[in-house]
């Protein structure tokens, strides 16, 4: 026997009713859906079910958001190198603007004190950092150095910490510190035009963000006077006290002398 397309649809549509019937609860008032995973109902919005465009039913995910991110990150552990290989692949596509989510979370993770608590679990990766850092190179003199300091008020660029309370701590000894020279642009001069002078918290914060994109109104750093007098210095200022650079070569001393 063959059945007509109305009694085809109807039987469609009570399938759908009875599945939907089966994973569905109302609890207090609120639609809830099982976790085929985790076998417990939460209610059935986004906040708790990725959505599944293929389940004509309800168009959730089968598998409640806690469970999904479960499984997704012991399938990471268990295929590290399909992961990183994926990853790798989103970053060159800059996919889900994966670029920014991963600017903005660096960020984060600096301001809240999570980036040191890795630093410190993982001492290799903490070595390989600060070899990185300790990789930019100066060309600044002594002379430069001082007077863009007093420029600034032996102050801090970005946060104001006055140069005379600028304590670091290295073996467990804590002692006052010079300020860091800081580049500005990260990718640019090394010279005085694109140097300010940065306590250790602000220079490890800053990192190798735009100066614009990091200080900003967002950041508690942040004043509108510091960031009107470093642009002034960036712009004009430092122009007043940059030297020639000196000639190198042994030829060069004598003539000088
Ligand atoms: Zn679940
Ligand atoms: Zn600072």
């Amino acid at each position: 026997m063959s059945l007509t397309p109305e009694e085809k649809q109807r039987r469609r549509e009570e399938r759908k009713r009875l599945k939907y019937e089966r994973e569905h609860r109302i609890i207090y008032d609120v639609d809830h859906k099982l976790c085929t995973v985790c076998n417990t109902y939460k209610p059935s919005t986004t906040e708790y079910y990725y959505r599944n465009k293929h389940n004509s039913i309800d168009g959730l995910s089968n598998r409640c958001l806690e469970c999904e991110i479960k499984i997704s990150k012991q399938w990471a552990k268990d295929n590290k190198e399909r992961h990183n290989e994926l990853n790798r692949k989103a970053f060159k596509e800059n996919r889900w603007n994966i670029k920014n989510i991963r600017r903005e979370n660096s960020k984060k993770r600096r301001e809240n004190g999570k980036h040191d608590e890795w630093l410190l679990k993982n001492p290799d990766k903490m070595l390989k950092y600060m070899q990185d850092r300790q990789h930019k190179n100066h060309n600044i003199n002594k002379n430069e150095w001082n007077n863009c300091k007093e420029y600034f008020n032996n102050e801090c660029a970005y946060c104001g910490l006055p140069l005379s309370q600028h304590y670091f701590t290295r073996k467990g000894i804590t002692k006052l510190g010079d300020f860091h020279k800081e580049h500005v642009d990260h990718k640019g001069n090394n010279n005085l035009s694109n140097c300010v002078p940065s306590c250790g918290s602000c220079n490890d914060h800053k990192w190798k963000f735009d100066f614009e994109e990091w200080y900003n109104l967002d950041n508690k750093r942040y004043s509108q006077e510091r960031y009107d007098k470093i642009i002034k210095w960036l712009t004009d200022d430092y122009k007043v006290y940059i030297e020639p650079p000196k000639p190198k070569g042994k030829y060069t001393r004598k003539s000088v002398g």
